[in-house]
Order: structure tokens, then sequence, then C-alpha cells
């Protein structure tokens, strides 16, 4: 079969591997498709630990090929999605339910071989299925939604909450959709794509703005703003200064703002801290996707999560090396890599 192999760090290709066979409680998936992350790239440099030579590939979904000896849950033909993240169950982090910061946390298509192949195979542990009439490329959607999950659920957001999210990439669009979903009556987006920012609108955000037009926090915040004192909960999904920056200060007095954009390891930004302190601001990252990737699984499922306008194009495995080399196109939302396509 087909691979797309991290042989080094600076060093993707597309080549041929052997098929793997599934070992004990494991499935074998004829991948369907694959999502290209800003991670996937990070890898690529260096940037991101990883375990090279590896298959890259950790937001995948196919259907069930085969199945190992003692797999009692999924059978030949069943679509599922597999949850990237297998944490060690064992370490003291895991025994107090913190999977997601499990001392010994391995990623399919990070650690260990993923889905940018015509087939991977995962533990069924990690496996959830979804229904056979899906659209086959929504699956690949499962991984990055369940991690805006997480974010959510740390926001506590509410029915009648307001947000505001920073950046318009797949993973402030998705959060746009959950927090309307969780109850959420106004949801700014704060992101400098005018098409994006059209984008979010139809999915669901009641207010959009640039960030470079002036004094962001009073446009939001002040008096005349679009969300007065500011948001019970922000979101940053850009993983940039200025953000960062900004989300502790968009929050109301009491509120919370959830950190989901990655930064550089050692990159630092200035608070204030009188203002946490005098306005009881929360501020939380929010790593990954901890028992949320069943809850993935059935919103995709539902169909009450819009994944397709998020699909900026599919491609061929041969075409996925130069994609995750160079960096996303202007504009681009999600690029899909579709094993049997084109
Ligand atoms: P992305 O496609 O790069 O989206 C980030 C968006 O931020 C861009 O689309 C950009 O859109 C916008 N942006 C850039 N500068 C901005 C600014 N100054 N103000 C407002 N918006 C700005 O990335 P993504 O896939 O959505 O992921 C977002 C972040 O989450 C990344 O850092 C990613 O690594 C991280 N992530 C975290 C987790 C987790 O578990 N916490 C999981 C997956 C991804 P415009 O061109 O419109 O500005
Ligand atoms: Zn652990």
């Amino acid at each position: 079969m087909k691979a797309v192999r991290l042989e080094a760090t600076g060093k993707l290709q597309l080549r041929e591997v052997e098929k793997p066979a599934p070992g004990p409680g494991e499935l074998l998936v004829r991948v369907e498709a694959c999502g290209i992350c800003g991670t996937d790239r990070h890898i690529f440099h260096g940037e991101f630990p990883s375990k090279s030579p590896v298959t890259l590939g950790h937001e995948f979904a196919g259907i069930v090929e085969a199945v190992g000896a003692g797999v009692t849950d999924f059978r030949p033909g069943m679509r599922v999605t597999g949850d990237p993240n297998i944490a060690c169950g064992g370490c003291e982090e895991c025994r107090r339910g913190r999977v997601n910061l499990c001392r010994n946390l391995q990623a399919i298509g990070i650690h260990c071989d993923g889905g940018f192949a015509d087939y991977v195979s995962m533990p069924q542990s990690q496996a959830f299925a979804l229904p056979g009439d899906l659209d086959p490329l929504h699956g690949a959607f499962c991984e990055p939604l369940a991690c805006c999950i997480h974010g959510v659920d740390l926001g506590g957001l509410q029915a009648g909450s307001s947000a505001i999210v920073l950046g318009g990439g797949v993973i402030g669009l998705l959060t746009i959709q959950l927090a309307r979903l969780a109850g959420a009556t106004r949801v700014v987006l704060v992101t400098r794509s005018a098409e994006k920012r059209r984008l979010a609108e139809s999915l669901g955000a009641t207010a959009t703005a640039a960030p470079g037009d002036g004094d962001i926090i009073a446009r939001i915040t002040g008096e005349d703003g679009l969300l007065p004192g500011g948001a019970d909960v922000v979101f940053e999904c850009a993983g940039v200064d200025e953000t960062m920056q900004q989300a502790p200060r968009l929050a109301r007095r009491g509120g919370t703002a959830v950190i989901l954009g990655v930064m550089a390891q050692g990159a630092m930004i200035e608070i204030e801290p009188f203002d946490l302190l005098f306005r009881e601001v929360r501020l939380t990252g929010s790593f990954v996707n901890p028992f949320t990737h069943g809850r993935a699984a059935d919103l995709i499922a539902s169909g009450r999560i819009k994944v397709e306008p998020l699909i900026s194009r599919r491609i061929g495995l041969s075409e996925a090396p130069e994609a995750i080399i160079n960096p996303a196109r202007d504009g681009e939302i999600r690029v899909l890599v579709v094993p049997d396509g084109k």
C-alpha cells in the first residue's frame, strides 16, 4: 500500500510500505479521508515532537477492512473514526482521569503510523462508529471537533451565554457552531479574512469583526461595542501573540478565556495580572480531546455540525507531501487527503 512517510525531520515522501495486519484487539481500516492539520506541518519542520520514521495523519476515518483476535465491537464494513491520542492508563494523571495530560501520551499519526495511507491499524478502544450513510469525507472532522468540544466544556458555556472566538480557521469555525449548540445567544468571531467572516456568519456567528481596524477591545467590549462588557467565554483559536493577549481582556468580569491555539514552546506574551485579579477572569489552556471523541462522532453523525463548507480541497496521497511541506494556501480551511480519490 502507499503511505506518506516522515523519514526524518524535513524528509517526507510517498512510499510503498507493507499493509499492516491487525494485531489482537486491533482494527485494520481502509482510510476514506484524513485531514492535514497545522501539527503535521510543525512535525515536518521538527517543531513538534514525533517518532520518525512514521506515517503521518491523525485526523482520519474510514471503513473497517479486517479485525484482529478478540475484537468484539466492530466488524468489517463498518465506518469508524479514530481517536489518535492513546493514554497509558497507568500514570498518575491517567489514574486521576486526566487522560489528555498522560505522561506517556502516544498519538496515531505522530508516534505510530497514521492515516495518510491506504490503510491504518488502530486499537479498537480508539475507534468510534459512524453511520454507513455518512458522507465518507466528514468523519475526518471528528478529531478537530473533539478538541473544540473539550474547549467548550472547559469554558463552561451555558444557555444564554455570550462568546467570542478569535481566529476563523477550522478550530474557530467548529467552536462557533458548538457554542451555538451549547446555547450561546451571541457569538462574535474576530478573524482577518472577509471570506471566513462571511462563512462564519452562515455557520452561526451573530457578528464578526476584522482585528485590524482600530482598537478591537474597545470595538467589542466598549459601551457601543458588539458585546459591551465582554463575553462570558472567549476562545483563542488563532495561536498568535495578538489574540493570546486579547483573550483575557475580551472576557467579561468573572468570565473565562480558553486557549486552544498553539504557540511555539518558549514563546512569551504579556498579561496584566491586576486585570485577571480585579475582574476575576479565569484563563485556561485546552489540550486535545479527553473523552470527547465519541461526542464528536455523534455530532458529526447527526449532521448538526456543518463541515462541508470547511473542505477547501481534496487531494490524493501523491499530492499530500507537497501540501504538508508548504504552508496552507491563502484562505484555505481544511485540505483532505483522500487515498482512493482522484
Ligand atoms: P488555522 O487554520 O491556521 O486557523 C487560525 C486562524 O487564525 C487563521 O485562519 C487566521 O485567519 C486567524 N488569525 C491569524 N491571525 C489572527 C489575528 N491576529 N486575529 C484574529 N485571527 C487571526 O488553524 P486551525 O487548524 O484552525 O487551528 C487553530 C489553532 O488551534 C492552531 O494554533 C492549532 O495548532 C491549534 N489546535 C489546538 C488544538 C488543541 O487541542 N488545543 C487542536 C487542534 C488545533 P485569518 O486569515 O482570517 O486571520
Ligand atoms: Zn498515562
